[in-house]
């Protein structure tokens, strides 16, 4: 594909903010934004929600959680929007899905009232509420990643879903204190190509600007393989002095100390 000459744009697709925002998970749309313009790098956001079509192309999509409730919602739009979705994810799109979001795009998932919300198959899956009781996985979590470099992932966690892994999914971290994935297995998460499913609100951007970076810089490959000019500088620049690097690195580690004294 021939490179045009245009200054570097990365297309990101933010689904359903007005709908998946529980505890603010459209921050981490709003981090990504502050991240750009520190690197002098232009975002061209497109905020999708129910009825909209999703542009032509993308290099990173959000997704956020939200209550059962929100999910029904938003569960046959997102169906219509699953081809897409899917196939991006195979091209490398970087993506993040957090809790009713990472839910939805697993294979399926059934809520607390027995009904069974088919999924978008971007992750191998599935998702379970249980049918009695009122058993939420609430609380802070401190994990380990599975990807190489970013090390402590700090969030806050409350779902009554749990969700187990397919043979071919990789679990994005390790629970070193939480519950995560199901609470059982000591998995959060999922990770597969560029993508990214949590159960980890906070927003989680913010708290752990290594994850944004990753996934930024996973963006920027994706728009680089299709098309403009690059300054690959910015991607030093990533690693290097940031405000927002020291910001997150100060609330990470206080969350981290204060998360395991609290635990003993
Ligand atoms: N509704 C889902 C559950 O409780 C997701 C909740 C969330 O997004 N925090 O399992």
């Amino acid at each position: 594909m021939s490179k045009s000459n245009s200054p570097l744009s990365i297309r990101v697709v933010s689904l359903y903010e007005d709908v998946l925002n529980i505890y603010s998970d459209r921050g981490n749309r709003l981090a990504l934004q502050a991240r750009a313009a520190e690197l002098g790098v232009n975002l061209d956001v497109h905020l999708i929600s129910i009825g909209d079509q999703l542009p032509t192309s993308a290099d990173l999509v959000l997704i956020g959680g939200g209550q059962d409730r929100e999910q029904d919602i938003v569960a046959a739009d997102l169906l219509s929007k699953g081809e897409t979705l899917r196939s991006w994810a195979g091209a490398n799109v970087a993506m993040l899905a957090v809790c009713g979001g990472f839910q939805l795009f697993g294979r399926w998932f059934r809520n607390s009232r027995g009904l069974f919300l088919k999924g978008i198959d971007v992750f191998d899956c599935v998702s379970v509420a249980p049918a009695f009781g009122n058993l939420r996985l609430v609380g802070d979590v401190i994990s380990q990643s599975a990807i190489d470099g970013l090390g402590t992932i700090v969030g806050y966690e409350n779902h009554a879903g749990q969700t187990f892994l397919g043979d071919s999914a990789v679990p994005f971290a390790e629970i070193e204190i939480g519950y995560g994935n199901n609470g059982f297995d000591g998995t959060e998460g999922v990770w597969r190509n560029s993508c990214v499913g949590t159960y980890l609100h906070g927003a989680i951007f913010p708290n752990n600007l290594q994850l944004l970076d990753w996934l930024f810089k996973r963006a920027i490959e994706h728009r680089m393989s299709q098309d403009g000019n690059f300054d690959l500088t910015v991607l030093e620049r990533m690693s290097k002095y940031s405000k927002l690097g020291e910001a997150s690195e100060f609330a990470r580690e206080l969350i981290s100390t204060t998360v395991r004294e609290e635990q003993g």
